[in-house]
């Protein structure tokens, strides 16, 4: 018999750990962990380390701000907050209106961007074994996207903040994984819902029921 997966913050009815108002149940992760590494951790926080200002700016905008900025200014707001000047924008070829807007913005509110587009370097996909009929233009040249490659350039830039405009998913993962600068996301690219991700999970029990379709293999 396999072993059943035990319990997650997802089963828990309580979530207890955010105002300490219910009880903590009997699979609780927070009361299950060591209270030493939890220090250490705490302690990064607390510090004056990147990641001290980086945890303590993000709360300071969601504190300030909350339920009031769009995630665009919040961007800006976070960026203000953690001495970020220089930003780096991960671009995705087909979000690149959004991104000259985006552009315009930070420009606006006295940051400097400098944007990378994800075909930079114009390899053709079957030079890293993507077969022609993988190709969404069969039989035309079609760059590969290039996430390492934009976060070299971006880290050639000497960024001090870089931010993903729609790269596609596990482009996204090779992005962040090369980055020298801390990355945050402004639009996760959906290309049948607007890139809005949510919506296929709070129409899953009707519309998209697909995703609950152990049959359908992906
Ligand atoms: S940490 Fe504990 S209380 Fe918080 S969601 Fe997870 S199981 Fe629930």
């Amino acid at each position: 018999m396999p072993k059943k997966p035990s319990p997650s913050c997802s089963e828990c009815g309580q979530l207890n750990c955010y105002r300490r108002d219910k009880k903590f149940p009997s699979f609780c992760l927070t009361e299950a962990s060591d209270p030493k590494e939890l220090e250490k951790v705490v302690q990064r926080y607390r510090s004056n380390s990147g990641d001290g200002r980086i945890a303590r700016a993000a709360a300071e905008v969601e504190g300030t701000y909350y339920g009031k900025l769009t995630r665009v200014e919040e961007i800006v707001a976070f960026a203000n907050r953690i001495g970020a000047r220089r930003i780096g924008i991960a671009t995705c070829i087909g979000l690149i209106e959004e991104t000259r807007a985006f552009i315009k913005v930070l420009k606006a509110k006295d940051l400097e961007p400098y944007a990378v587009l994800c075909k930079v370097g114009s390899v053709d996909k079957t030079e890293i074994g993507i077969p022609e009929e993988l190709k969404v233009q069969k039989g035309s040249y079609e760059a590969i996207c290039n996430p390492i490659f934009q976060a070299r350039l971006l880290n050639e830039q000497k960024t001090d903040l870089n931010v993903i405009v729609g790269l596609c998913v596990g482009h996204d993962s090779l992005f962040m994984k090369y980055s020298d600068a801390p990355v945050t996301t402004l639009i996760t690219k959906d290309r049948v819902l607007g890139h809005n991700p949510a919506a296929a999970l709070y129409t899953c029990n009707f519309y998209y029921k697909r995703l609950l379709d152990p049959e359908q293999k992906l």
